[in-house]
């Protein structure tokens, strides 16, 4: 399994897309889909007609708003381009369906795109992309949006992300044992949110949950002027990252 961070910044960031990883198993995945992170995409080298499923952690514009461009992209490829690619399946929380009802309704020629789109609401059970396993856990972020973490389990190795997330015991749960934490890291641990880990909340999530290494991601502006890897260390011993926009990491 390899893991790619196309963004690990949020909605306005000087140097860092939004929210978006690549994960690849047998499957070619994408973890949300926020703005510049398509163009990191590109970068990758990865054929984008290729993606077959989009899973989303919830909808604000910083996890979300490249999915626009990218399925206008489809459309033209494949109506004007003669081109082909696999059924596209949309995963995400509750509201996924109704959300995407409105906007394929009122976005022009979203309603006639020559391929197939199926949209899935997903909560806490697991499900198979091929020999793709993907458990979907509800995290606690803001009092009215219903948040998913998702832990990708494939040959033998696991990783999770949190999506948005405050300090919560299904997240930690989400990251039980996994080689790989990919963490909301918002903020510094003397700038805290009520929405958001901060710093020092993802070193303590990556020791509760026995986490093999830890990735800092979704960092704000102002994050940038501390040292968030220090401030993580100070709770979890392990291997410990601070993500970086096309940053690769193999399982
Ligand atoms: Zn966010």
């Amino acid at each position: 399994m390899r893991l790619t961070i196309l963004g690990s910044g949020t909605n306005v960031h000087p140097t860092r897309a939004a929210s978006g990883y690549l994960v690849r198993t047998d499957h070619t995945i994408l973890l949300d889909f926020g703005p510049r992170t398509l163009t990191n995409l590109l970068k990758t080298g990865v054929n984008r007609h290729r993606i077959t499923h989009i899973l989303f952690s919830h909808y604000p514009a910083d996890h979300f708003s490249d999915f626009i461009t990218y399925f206008f992209d489809a459309m033209i490829f494949t109506k004007y381009q003669r081109g082909k690619r696999p059924p596209l399946t949309v995963i995400g929380p509750r509201g996924t369906k109704r959300l995407f009802r409105t906007l394929f309704a009122t976005l022009p020629g979203f309603m006639r795109a020559p391929f197939v789109v199926h949209f899935k609401e997903v909560a806490d059970r697991a499900f198979a992309i091929g020999n793709t396993t993907v458990i979907p856990r509800t995290v606690t972020h803001t009092q009215n949006l219903h948040c998913l973490g998702y832990r990708i389990e494939y040959g033998g190795k696991a990783l999770a992300y949190s999506g948005d997330s405050q300090y919560c015991d299904s997240l930690v749960r989400l990251c039980g044992d996994v080689d790989l934490a990919v963490l909301d890291c918002s903020f510094p641990a003397s700038r805290p949110s009520p929405v958001h880990l901060h710093a020092g909340q993802c070193g303590q999530v990556a020791r509760e949950a026995g986490v093999g290494q830890l990735v800092l991601s979704h960092l704000y502006p102002i994050t940038e002027r501390y040292n968030v890897r220090e401030q993580a260390g100070e709770a979890f011993g392990g291997k410990i990252v601070v993500g970086r926009d096309l940053m690769a990491i193999k399982l």
